[in-house]
């Protein structure tokens, strides 16, 4: 007897072959198979009569086969199949198939068919390329309805599937059903099966997407689950009291040339009250880029070296890394910390010793001591090595002294939670993500936070995530749900807004005759050429490279021009942008690898090029790396370039047709407006969230979730309801006993994915 757990292999119908292919998809039960998602549906549901009014739309035809052949063509080596159907008003149609000759073998002269497709008119007479055919007395599977169009490997098509899925899908029937029956009923949702049934073979546009949803609430509600059981154990563990200082960080905070904003002053106290607390902190601090999070993370460092503990500061690339250690030396300039930085190509130690201290802080000491730290990125390059004989003496001499507790903050990339790196006391571990982990990476960083040898053996560090850019509120909730929010939603006050404008390419020569005015003024520019997609890496190279070549040559032959792209080493990376930082070059030309953390105070211009192909959130990341300094920034975002980069295409609805993003009539995206007005960034993640889903957020990191859960991640109910219920469960049957279904469920699915 075939049921859920039958091995595909077993199974007559399916051959060896076959089955290896399967399992490579990851696809080895029945189960696993009737969870396999088509990722898009094409719709062939309108049958109709061959008509003039159906022309170039996509439908379903049916009539009798007056004549089939096959034949070989002349010019090409193909082989051509064509048939001539006559429906109920004796009107012709020619469809023809390219090399697939076997057809012929199934569509025999007078036998009826159904054929789905796109209608032409060719020579006056109806015709089909390619169409999805079927004979009408089979049950409408690839054609006359809407057909699900798998995502399909080397070997298996989506024909194949559904011929498999339609004879599979009753042993669904037999799936339990996760989701509790009162929460079905409480959000009008179906059952396990007849989701299951719609997602395959959906009747109707509606009872489909009713169907997504259900699926979507059941994997959002799971993870829900989980991160709350994850916040509880959390929650469960000890982690050392730090007492707040008030005079220590008020000192602290009177001696930074700024004053801090209220969302900075209200974030540090919810981190400071964290870590009086005796269980850890998980915290996640999120803010705008330029919204200074790193003074927080600094105010939360200070407390806890001062209380005698170490702290560890983690960046996603060593350039940033480097940043970091130069920010803290000069932050922490007053106080007698030492700091180092570990990442594979640096070792530095900064010693309270190295160089002068400056006296007590006023305004002026600390420019004073900004020189100071200009010796010291002298000393960070001179001491610098790349991998060699003594490089690893370096490294064992500085990771005896963290573990023997001589440096207080210790700075770098994941080199430093591998596992030969030893604390005496580590207390607090500052995760500056900048959107670089994935969700997979980050529950990986953390549990290796839980067991980093903190040199304590009863107690877990406290744990601060900052990320780059802001995200939704809910799809915090959703991704990050085990996890504390504190949301820096205020800019500096003496921060100018960047001036944005989309331009479109009659008014791209302006755009450039006011960068040289800029230059001139002596400040200095970026031009953008964003990457896409990591396969378009190639092209970007290219693209940036000629890009550099024609701005140097015909539009800034008087100034100089850099050229950063991700071919170039990481050395070369860091010179480029040194050198950028230094005054060398007037202009940057780059594609996306440009740091989100980098600072170039005086580049005050930026153009980015192809802005229709990225999303809101993306862009004004981007922009970010201009208005760091003191002068009035401005963004262009050139649309529509010379390179045809195509129609922008907003996010997929959900039979995965794509929609054209509406034009103004300047013909420029119309959402590209709310860059111009606004440089609020969670506003405008919101409003991306909204046009485009969550995708862009991550990047094109894997999240781990299922695409449909990915979709319905802009749906603010379903994750608010998801996590209502989980709690409400776990309120009441905290172990989960009283259900065992869902606890079974939960323990498949942390292995699948890991949200700890
Ligand atoms: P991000 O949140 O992107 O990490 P940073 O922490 O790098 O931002 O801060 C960006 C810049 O703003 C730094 O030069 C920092 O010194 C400065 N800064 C931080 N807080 C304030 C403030 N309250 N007022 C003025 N400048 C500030
Ligand atoms: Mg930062």
């Amino acid at each position: 007897m075939v049921n859920l757990d039958t091995l595909l292999k077993d199974i007559s119908r399916i051959t060896p072959k076959y089955a290896k292919t399967l399992e490579k998809m990851k696809l080895v039960t029945v189960r696993d198979f009737l969870l396999y998602f088509p990722f898009r549906y094409d719709d062939f549901s309108q049958t109709v009569l061959l008509s003039e009014s159906h022309l170039d739309k996509a439908v379903t035809v049916e009539g009798k086969i007056t004549k089939a052949k096959s034949f070989r063509a002349r010019s090409r080596r193909m082989t051509i199949t064509e048939i001539i159907m006559e429906d109920e008003n004796n009107t012709l149609l020619k469809a023809v198939w390219f090399n697939q000759p076997y057809i012929l073998e199934s569509l025999s002269q007078g036998s009826k068919i159904r054929l789905s497709g796109k209608l032409s008119l060719d020579d006056g007479t109806y015709s089909m390329s390619n169409p999805a055919w079927e004979k009408s007395s089979r049950d409408a599977t690839n054609t006359g309805r809407l057909v699900p169009v798998y995502p399909e490997t080397a070997g298996i098509t989506s024909k194949w599937i559904r011929w498999q899925m339609k004879t599979l899908l009753p042993l669904a029937r037999q799936m339990e059903d996760v989701l509790p029956e009162d929460i079905r009923k409480k959000y009008h949702l179906p059952d396990i099966y007849a989701a299951l049934a719609q997602i395959h073979f959906p009747d109707s546009n509606n009872s489909l997407l009713l169907s997504q949803k259900r699926m979507a609430f059941q994997e959002m509600f799971l993870v829900q689950l989980k991160a709350l059981q994850v916040k509880r154990d959390w929650g469960k563990k000890n982690s050392p009291d730090i007492k707040f200082d008030e005079t220590l960080v008020g000192n602290f905070v009177k001696s930074l040339p700024f004053k801090l904003t209220d969302a900075q002053r209200k974030a540090s106290f919810e981190i400071l009250k964290d870590l009086e607390r005796s269980h850890p902190m998980n915290r996640l601090l999120n803010g705008d880029v330029g919204a200074g999070k790193t003074v927080v993370g600094a105010i939360a460092a200070l407390q806890t070296i001062s209380a005698g503990y170490q702290t560890a500061i983690m960046a996603p690339t060593e350039v940033l890394a480097k940043q970091h250690f130069e920010s803290f030396c000069e932050l922490f300039g007053n106080y007698d910390f030492s700091v180092a930085l570990l990442t594979n190509s640096y070792k530095v130690i900064r010693h309270p010793e190295l160089g002068q201290k400056p006296s007590e802080g006023s305004a002026s000491n600390y420019a004073k001591f900004t020189d100071n730290s200009k010796k010291l990125s002298k000393h960070i390059a001179d001491s610098s090595f790349r991998k060699s004989g003594t490089q690893n003496d370096g490294r064992k001499e500085l990771l005896k002294r963290i573990s023997d507790g001589d440096i207080n903050l210790i700075i770098g990339t994941h080199a430093l939670i591998q596992k030969d790196v030893k604390f005496k006391n580590l207390a607090l571990v500052v995760i500056d993500e900048q959107h670089r982990f994935g969700v997979a990476q980050r529950s990986a960083l953390q549990s290796e936070t839980m067991n980093i040898d903190d040199g304590d053996k009863k107690t877990v560090p406290n744990l601060l995530t900052m990320t780059a850019t802001p995200i939704p509120r809910t799809l915090s909730i959703a991704y990050f749900g085990s996890l504390d929010l504190s949301i820096l939603d205020e800019m500096p006050k003496n921060r100018k807004p960047i001036i944005t404008k989309a331009i479109a390419p009659s008014g791209q020569n302006k755009a450039y005759e006011f960068v040289r005015s800029e230059l001139k003024k002596g400040r200095q520019a970026f031009v953008i050429f964003p990457l896409v997609i990591e396969s378009e890496k190639m092209t970007e190279v290219k693209a940036a490279t000629e890009e550099h070549k024609r701005l140097s040559e015909k539009i800034f032959p008087e100034f100089k021009l850099g050229l950063m792209h991700g071919k170039l080493k990481p050395k070369e990376k860091e010179e480029t942008m040194r050198d950028f930082k230094n005054g060398k070059y007037n202009i940057l030309v780059s594609t996306s690898v440009v740091e989100v953390g980098i600072d170039v105070p005086n580049a005050t211009v930026m153009i980015i090029e192809n802005a229709e192909r990225f999303g809101l959130s993306q862009l004004h990341q981007f922009r970010g790396r201009v208005g760091r300094g003191e002068h009035q920034s401005y963004c262009f975002l050139f649309t529509g370039g010379k390179k045809g980069s195509g129609t922008f295409f907003r996010q997929a609805d959900q039979t995965g047709k794509k929609v054209p993003d509406p034009l103004t009539n300047r013909g420029i995206p119309k959402r590209l407006k709310i860059l111009e007005e606004t440089n609020n960034g969670f506003r405008i993640a919101e409003e991306d969230l909204k046009l485009r889903g969550p995708g862009q957020f991550f990047g094109t990191l894997q999240s781990g979730l299922p695409d449909i859960t990915m979709e319905n991640l802009s749906n603010v109910k379903l994750i608010k309801f998801a996590r209502e219920e989980a709690a409400a469960i776990l309120q009441a049957d905290p172990q989960l006993k009283k259900h065992p279904l869902l606890k079974d469920a939960l323990r498949k699915f942390s292995e699948k994915i890991h949200l700890e």
